[in-house]
C-alpha cells in the first residue's frame, strides 16, 4: 500500500509500535541482539496497513523486516557523515541530581539543544506525522530502545557507565557493557539454548500472560501526547540511580 492511503489509525499503530518498544526494558539492554528483540516484539503489535507502510519506508536491504535494522544507528554513528547522530543515543543528567529535566539537559557536547535520545524521538515522530516520505522507521525504533537502558540516561560523570569497572562472571569490562550487550547475550546462551528467537518467543509468552495487565500503562502517554520520551527518561534515571547506589555501596562494604 502508499503512504497516501495510510490513514491517521495507521500512523498512530506505527506510534504506539514505538511505545511497545519499552516493553522489554526491563529485562534487556541493547547491543544488536537487544535492538532486534525489542523490534521484532514490537513488529508483531503492527495492524495490517501499518506493518506494509514500516515494509515501504525501510531500505531493500531489510527485506521488509524492521528488526533487522533497528541496530543500524549504532553501526553507523562511528562514521565521519554520520558523527552528529552519536548524541542522538543518550541523554546525560547532572552527576548525583537524580532526576532528569528535558530543557535542562537535553543538548549535546557543543551546546546544541534538542540533540540528545528523547530530543531524537521527538524529532522523528513529528516526521513521520508530517513529511514521512522518506521516513527512516529504524531510527526512532532504536532510540525508542535506547531511552529505556539506565545506562543511556544518566549522570554526565559516569559516561554511560563506560568509566564504572565491573566484573562481568570472569571477565573484566564496564557497567554499559554489561548492559548493553553482556547480560542479553549471556541470558540468550544460558537460558535459551542460544537461540534468541527462542527468547523473543519467550518474552512474547511474557506479554500475553504475566505482563498482560501492564499492557494499558505502557501505552499511556500523559496529557495524550502521541510519544512521551521525558516519561521514560525519566523512568531510566531512576533506574540509573538504583544501580550506582548499590555500586557505591558495594565500594564502601
Ligand atoms: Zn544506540
Amino acid at each position: 500500500m502508499g503512504f497516501r492511503r495510510m490513514g491517521c489509525h495507521d500512523l498512530l499503530w506505527i506510534v504506539r509500535l514505538f511505545f511497545l518498544m519499552q516493553l522489554v526494558h526491563v529485562v534487556f539492554s541493547w547491543g544488536k541482539h537487544g535492538h532486534y528483540a525489542v523490534c521484532k516484539i514490537a513488529e508483531g503489535y503492527l495492524t495490517k496497513d501499518a506493518t506494509a507502510t514500516v515494509k515501504e519506508l525501510l531500505p531493500d536491504y531489510a527485506n521488509g523486516e524492521l528488526a533487522s535494522v533497528c541496530s543500524w544507528p549504532d553501526d553507523i554513528k562511528w562514521y565521519y557523515r554520520w558523527y552528529w547522530t552519536s548524541p542522538l543515543h543518550y541523554v546525560d543528567t547532572p552527576s548525583f541530581k537524580c532526576n532528569y529535566n528535558y530543557g535542562r539537559d537535553c543538548y549535546d557536547s557543543s551546546g546544541r539543544r534538542n540533540n540528545c535520545v528523547t530530543g531524537a524521538i521527538f524529532n522523528y515522530t513529528k516526521q513521520l506525522f508530517s513529511a514521512y516520505q522518506g521516513y527512516n522507521p529504524n531510527l526512532k525504533s532504536h532510540y525508542m530502545a535506547d531511552v529505556h537502558q539506565p545506562l543511556h540516561v544518566g549522570f554526565t560523570g559516569d559516561l554511560g557507565g563506560s568509566i564504572l569497572k565491573v566484573r562481568w562472571y570472569r571477565k573484566k569490562t564496564n557497567l554499559h557493557h554489561v548492559w548493553d550487550t553482556l547480560i542479553i547475550d549471556t541470558a540468550v546462551k544460558t537460558f535459551y539454548g542460544s537461540d534468541l528467537s527462542t527468547m523473543v518467543r519467550a518474552i512474547q509468552r511474557n506479554i500475553t500472560d504475566a505482563w498482560s495487565s501492564d499492557i494499558s500503562s505502557w501505552n499511556y502517554c500523559r496529557h495524550h501526547k502521541r510519544v512521551c520520551p521525558n516519561q521514560y527518561a525519566a523512568e531510566s534515571v531512576r533506574l540509573h540511580v538504583t544501580l550506582r547506589i548499590r555500586m557505591l555501596n558495594q565500594e564502601a562494604s
